[in-house]
């Protein structure tokens, strides 16, 4: 237990050079690899239609050789062969529980639950021993308000499993209990900063929050300065799945999202599976070491990219960068991915838009981005504002686009964000 809690802090892990956690992460795969050949039926069999034995996976770069596992296949697997679809390993001590998340999903809880990445990722960002933490993820079937729980539970902390909803009791709960922690959504903190804000409270004074922990939605860097702003708090984010569990967490620098010494993440060409270079945007992918569910390459459909260069936090990990969108979403311009998400980052810049789209065409072999734009009232220098709004689009997109004002109306309700007209032939 005490090695367990020890564990996510333990610096010699975190501080490991590049060369010693490859070697780690390798030991690691190769282990959950024999692990989930010899006890999961799913696991196996997939290496038998390849004709692979688990030992031919060297290395984290022969993980190309093997398939991506995406949501869906998940849930025909479970379908097939109800209720885990032969992943999951008959654990000696039997399942705590099966959750169940949207898909659905199901998933075998471990009787003790020994991942300590949240509990990792909860310490970097700000949460201490002795903290009273309200947990207002929903406990209501799916596992991530429990795996935070444990995590808590791992740290010292005192958990209020609140759960979601209820804004008024939650404000209530704060200053009655003094809560010094909250973990949840950011737009869900929002909503209980301006329902404080409504009471006429003093959100410095009356509540006594010291940290936020968010995640499970994108965590725009305008909201974290109004709330921070507001509430006097640090709120770092991390960033997970319930199937994969944590795969990135800020700590206090907030550059980028470290991640956890135990899971290897891929960023993967969507199309063809393959590793990309860091820095380059692609599908997030990733293989856990969970001894009773373990998914190997597991898609997560969120797009992001690798930052390599050391953090001043003295973490030495490889960190995500930013979570870019859905993988659904997408569209590639001159074989850059873009995303609505980006768009929206370069007109959040120009407050006298009111609305727009970008509309991508093939001319002569080549692609052209347009973006239409709806302005609130008439701009005096529309030139000028044309040609600001194209060197922004080129600096955050990397694709450049030509900007075409249009007038009120001009662009439908309800369009799509980013219009993909390209005719293929
Ligand atoms: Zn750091």
């Amino acid at each position: 237990m005490i090695d367990r809690l020890h564990g996510y802090y333990r610096r010699e892990k975190e501080t490991m050079s590049n060369k010693k956690r490859e070697a780690y992460l390798k030991e690691r795969l190769s282990e959950i690899l024999r692990f989930g050949y010899r006890h999961s039926k799913t696991i196996r069999s997939r290496f038998d239609a390849m004709g692979l034995l688990p030992q031919r996976i060297k290395g984290l770069k022969d993980l190309e050789k093997l398939p991506i596992t995406k949501k869906a296949d998940l849930v025909t697997s479970q379908k097939q062969t109800p209720p885990f679809g032969g992943f999951e390993v008959a654990p000696k001590k039997g399942m705590r529980r099966i959750y169940i998340s949207p898909g659905p999903v199901f998933e075998p809880g471990e009787r003790d639950y020994e991942d300590t990445r949240w509990a990792q990722a909860l310490y970097a960002g700000g949460i201490r021993k002795g903290d009273i933490v309200l947990n207002t993820f929903n406990y209501h079937l799916t596992p991530l308000a429990f795996m935070l729980d444990e995590s808590l539970g791992m740290l010292g902390t005192t958990v209020v499993p609140i759960g979601p909803g209820n804004i008024s009791m939650q404000i209530n709960l704060i200053r009655q209990l003094h809560v010094t922690g909250f973990i949840g959504t950011p737009s869900f903190l929002m909503a209980i900063t301006e329902a404080a804000e409504g009471m006429r409270l003093d959100l410095k004074r009356d509540l006594h929050l010291k940290v936020a922990f968010v995640g499970a939605e994108i965590f725009p860097e305008s909201l974290r300065q109004k709330l921070e702003g507001k509430l006097d708090i640090i709120i770092r984010q991390a960033y997970g799945t319930v199937d994969v569990g944590c795969l990135g967490y800020e700590c206090p620098e907030k550059n980028g999202m470290h991640i956890p010494e135990d899971v290897i993440v891929e960023i993967v060409d969507t199309d063809t599976g393959r590793q990309l270079e860091t820095g380059a945007t692609g599908e997030i992918v990733a293989t856990t070491f969970s001894k009773i569910f373990p998914m190997i390459r597991f898609a997560t459909g969120d797009l992001s990219y690798l930052v390599e260069d050391p953090c001043p936090c003295g973490r030495t990990s490889i960190r995500l960068g930013k979570i870019l969108g859905r993988t659904d979403q997408i569209t590639k311009v001159w074989g850059i991915f873009i995303h609505p998400w980006q768009v929206d980052e370069v007109m959040a810049k120009f407050p006298m838009v009111a609305n727009y789209q970008v509309v991508v065409t093939r001319k002569e072999y080549r692609d052209v981005m347009t973006i239409h734009i709806e302005l609130k009232e008439a701009v005096a220098d529309k030139l000028s504002l044309k040609q600001r709004m194209e060197k922004e689009v080129q600096e955050v997109l990397k694709v450049g686009g030509e900007v075409a004002f249009t007038e009120r109306g001009g662009i439908p309700d309800r369009a799509k964000k980013i219009d993909d007209r390209r005719v293929w032939e």
